[in-house]
């Protein structure tokens, strides 16, 4: 445990920030650093609750009081061992993850909850700058193949782990890149990708073999796939973007959000040209969805000098604190205010799009939208009702459509055979990871629908447990213990 009066001495103290005219010059992270000491004193806060729901808060089931207690007393390094020991990447989680287990510690009941994320980001970082994150090759070779589509989050965690167990695995990418979202989705003011290759680096170095520019189905064929490997693992997320079916959607000027993050994101990476992006310079930039991709399209367009950026919501707005019928250690859906809106931007909720508006060459100029009201009775879906006399009109010359993601593209599961479930994912349950053609399994996004990193990583190294077992009868890759919480 941490110190046991810590709690009662130390606040919560986060990590700062720089000031948002210096950080919309480019498109670095713009986090600064507690000093150890602070870290330390934030470790200790941890109070040795007895059970520590923050364990079940995380899909991972990361060990956080022990490694809070390794660092209240300096021992990074065997905090990065037990931080390792269930997370293959807490470089990523400890900045991008929504943190569900800090709304879960118990701390949070009555104060502040420990920076939990935030300690979990510095131990990597510590853990990468002592030398400490090193390459493990494994000792024995299983003579055993794994095929691994996809090199997002949930392919590259089940990659490591599938490789661990001796068998020798290719991830095939169809970008350019290795990284999945983490690459091509995520802004690098949120993840520089330089934090991506220097753990490819390792995985590389441990034996896996990448394959970029291999989109199975297409340039490489299931037949090979299947004739070349032992198994199978899908992790080809969910990719499939939602539309908007109104009219002038077609109009020079809406974008899908992921159109245009990709090419920004492939410009700061030196991809492709400034004149490629989809630029939203001197725009009055409307963006249509409130969830984290929206968050990254707003951060983006201020980055680029946009004249303004608005956010559309078509859900109500939630309450800043825990609504009543989400009381802790659930997760609660309350409103969130990102660094990236913090940058500039005029949210709106409870606004519905019903027509993009264009001049006579095509070139979008403005949207209409209506005020609605969500009407929910007992076991019923909520119902959706436009208030009368709300349309209004706005100025817009880029709008970008963040609307999330209705499911996995179907070539894969069309091509190997695979059942698909009712919504649009690779079927397959938590039993087993299995599809129904044998030696096929999924995990990720594809499996679960658009989610989290921190559950592609943890699909990942669950799937990876269960192609083990199939090829070897057994397995020794760890499973996760399981929460009772509902989970994010
Ligand atoms: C803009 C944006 C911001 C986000 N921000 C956050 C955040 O802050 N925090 C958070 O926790 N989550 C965030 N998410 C969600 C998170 O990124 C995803 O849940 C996670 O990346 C899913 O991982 P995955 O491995 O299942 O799939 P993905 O990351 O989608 O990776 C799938 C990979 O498979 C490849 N692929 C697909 N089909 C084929 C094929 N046939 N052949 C070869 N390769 C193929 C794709 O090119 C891709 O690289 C965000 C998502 C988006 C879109
Ligand atoms: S991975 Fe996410 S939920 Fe798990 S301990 Fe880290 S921040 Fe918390």
């Amino acid at each position: 445990m941490g110190k046991t009066t810590g709690f009662l001495e130390y606040k919560r103290e986060d990590e700062g920030y720089l000031k948002v005219e210096n950080r919309l010059k480019n498109y670095k992270e713009f986090t600064v650093p507690l000093k150890e000491e602070k870290l330390k004193n934030q470790g200790a806060r941890c109070m040795d609750c007895g059970i520590p729901f923050c364990h079940s808060g995380c899909p991972l089931g990361n060990l956080i009081p022990d490694f809070n207690d390794k660092v209240y007393k300096g021992r990074w390094k065997e905090a990065a061992q037990i931080l390792h020991a269930t997370n293959n990447f807490p470089e990523f989680t400890g900045r991008l993850c929504p943190a569900p287990c800090e709304e879960a510690c118990v701390l949070g009941i009555n104060e502040d909850p420990v920076t939990i994320e935030n300690i979990e980001k510095n131990i990597a970082e510590i853990a990468f700058k002592e030398g400490w994150v090193e390459a493990h090759p494994p000792k024995h070779r299983t003579g055993k193949k794994v095929a691994v589509v996809g090199s997002g989050p949930s392919g590259l965690a089940a990659a490591q782990q599938l490789n661990r167990a001796g068998h020798l695995v290719t991830v095939f990418e169809r970008d350019a890149r290795v990284g999945g979202l983490l690459r091509y989705g995520i802004p690098d003011f949120k993840l520089e990708k330089k934090i991506i290759d220097r753990r490819i680096k390792i995985l590389e170095n441990e034996g896996i073999i990448f394959q970029t520019n291999a989109h199975v189905g297409q340039n490489i064929s299931v037949e090979t796939l299947k004739a070349d490997f032992d198994a199978i693992l899908l992790c080809g997320g969910a990719t499939v973007r939602r539309n908007i079916p109104i009219k002038g959607n077609h109009l020079k000027g809406v974008h899908q959000a992921m159109e245009f993050l990709k090419k920004n994101n492939q410009h700061v990476d030196g991809l492709i040209d400034e004149d490629e992006i989809i630029s939203a310079k001197n725009k009055k930039v409307i963006v249509i969805g409130g969830g984290d991709t929206g968050s990254d399209c707003i951060g983006t367009s201020n980055r680029h000098g946009s004249t303004s950026v608005t956010n559309f919501e078509i859900l109500s707005k939630p309450t800043k604190g825990r609504p009543a019928h989400q009381p802790w250690p659930y997760w609660p859906m309350r409103l969130k205010t990102t660094t990236s809106h913090k940058e500039g931007v005029e949210r709106f909720f409870s606004i519905s799009t019903k027509e993009f508006l264009g001049d006579k060459n095509g070139n979008l100029i403005g949207l209409k939208t209506v005020e609605v009201e969500w009407i929910f009775k007992e076991g019923e879906r909520p119902e959706l009702k436009e208030l009368p006399d709300t349309e209004k009109t706005w100025d817009c010359d880029l709008a970008l459509l963040a609307l999330g993601f209705t499911g996995a593209e179907k070539t894969l599961a069309e091509q190997f055979g695979l059942e698909m479930d009712f919504r649009s994912n690779i079927k397959a349950t938590e039993k087993d990871y299995a599809t129904n053609v044998k030696g096929i399994f999924t995990a990720g996004d594809m499996r679960r629908g658009q989610s989290l990193i921190v559950w592609a990583i943890s699909e990942g190294r669950q799937a990876a447990h269960h192609v083990d077992a199939f090829l070897m009868g057994k397995s020794n890759l760890p499973l996760k213990e399981e929460g009772d919480l509902p989970r994010v």
